[in-house]
């Protein structure tokens, strides 16, 4: 297995803080927010999740490679 990101709508009562500002990812109301989920692996085993915004996944350059799309 190895790292990678998909990217999805934020949803209500979401409560992660991005790995890249540190700031929550907040779902607001009428507005379609993204953000990037990724699972992160280090020599085969799951470590963890990590969450961005998805303009912080851009800045931080896709650390875990392109977020795929899903629905
Ligand atoms: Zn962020």
């Amino acid at each position: 297995m190895i790292s990678r990101a998909v990217i999805r709508q934020v949803e209500p009562g979401n409560t992660a803080n991005c790995a890249h500002c540190g700031a929550p990812i907040k779902f607001a109301a009428r507005m379609q927010l993204r953000q990037v989920i990724a699972n992160v692996y280090r020599e085969g085993n799951w470590v963890r999740v990590e969450h961005y915004h998805a303009e912080c996944y851009d800045q931080a350059d896709q650390p875990y490679g392109p977020a795929a799309e899903k629905s």
